[in-house]
């Protein structure tokens, strides 16, 4: 049998798929009164971007962050993920799509309180098929990543306020996600914890992770590649890394 010639096409031509791609998305509350949270908007973000999202309190950062992480669905538009038209996925698909790629490092850290740092860690692989030994060595690399290996046992409610936020970011790792979503990570850090968790994220970004960062705080933003703007539900320009139209 006879071959056609191999067409080799090196992989750094074929382009990558955005890991955001909002075309168009937005969110209203029906109310009463009806609310327009965040006004149709486009945005790609693509692997390895470091972004900030800031604006004043009310403008709809949440929101965004909300749709992002597949917390909520826009009431218009399309949102692609790695690819993947998540407007397309029933609920245990977008569960499983959220699980598996998306890592959430909230303001008030989200831990589950009766739990140990390891177990707040180990649960977050839910949507991890493998057997349970592994995902225990995944959760305590995780721990040791953020200097709290010595800390496994310990509850949430004996741990600093630093210390919590650090198990929250073990947790957004643990599964090696395309997309890291923070919501105010530093918004109840003193100074010294939240310039830690700064330095963690520059780290995070040197080794190619997707940071989406949501802040009001100017220092944070100062650290990201790219500055995203909302008022009033309104997100600034298209990005200006998008590729020219071919
Ligand atoms: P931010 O995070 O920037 O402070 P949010 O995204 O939380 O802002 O809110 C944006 C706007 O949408 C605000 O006016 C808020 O009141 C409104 N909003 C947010 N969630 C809801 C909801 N579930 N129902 C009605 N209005 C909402
Ligand atoms: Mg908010």
């Amino acid at each position: 049998m006879s071959r056609a010639p191999a067409e080799v096409v090196p992989a750094e031509v074929v382009p990558a798929e955005p890991v955001i791609r909002l075309d168009g998305v937005g969110r209203s509350f029906a109310g009463p009164p009806p609310v327009t949270a965040l006004h149709p908007c486009d945005l790609t973000v693509r692997a390895g971007e470091y972004v900030a999202v800031t604006g004043p309190s009310g403008s709809g950062k949440s929101t965004l962050l909300h749709l992002l992480g597949l917390l909520d669905t826009p009431t218009s538009g399309r949102y692609l993920l790695d690819g993947i038209d998540t407007g397309e996925l029933g609920d245990r698909e977008r569960s499983t799509l959220r699980g598996r790629r998306i890592g959430f490092v909230f303001q008030s850290f989200h831990l589950l309180p009766h739990r140990t740092a390891e177990e707040n860690v180990l649960l977050a692989q839910v949507y991890n098929r493998t057997p349970r030994e592994r995902r225990l060595a995944a959760a305590r690399a995780a721990l040791r990543q953020v200097g709290l290996g010595h800390r496994l046992d310990a509850l949430p409610t004996t741990l600093s306020g630093g210390e919590r936020q650090r198990v929250a970011i073990a947790r957004a790792l643990v599964n090696d996600p395309s997309l890291v979503l923070c919501d105010e990570p530093t918004g109840n850090l003193d100074s010294a914890n939240a310039a830690a968790v700064l330095e963690r994220f520059d780290r995070l970004h040197a080794e190619g992770y997707t940071l989406l960062v949501i802040t009001h705080d100017p220092a944070v933003a100062a650290r990201a590649g790219r500055t995203v703007r909302i008022a009033d539900g309104r997100l600034d320009g298209p990005a200006p890394d998008r590729p020219a139209a071919r």
